[in-house]
């Protein structure tokens, strides 16, 4: 009787252990495929005022005197101009 109770602990906790580990994969797998869908296509640029990088479509893009820069915000473009001609 007590051989029968240890197996069946161990079937118990065998099967706990497939399930957890069934359920951890594939959340694994959707961090990793929403992670990389966020990354791939958009391309980083550095704020020239403040030096952080921003994605292009969040980027507050600026032509000044011919050349494009992306800044931060609108602030960091106005700080930029206010430095180039003072
Ligand atoms: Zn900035």
């Amino acid at each position: 009787m007590f051989r029968f109770l240890v197996f069946i602990t161990l079937i118990y906790v065998l099967y706990k252990a497939i399930k957890s580990v069934r359920q951890i994969k594939p959340a694994e797998d959707e961090n990793y495929k929403s992670k990389s869908s966020s990354v791939v296509g958009e391309d980083l640029v550095e704020d020239p005022v403040c030096h952080t990088f921003v994605p292009v479509s969040q980027s507050f893009k600026r032509e000044i005197s011919g050349r494009n820069y992306y800044f931060c915000s609108k602030q960091c473009s106005d700080k930029y101009e206010l430095e180039k001609y003072k």
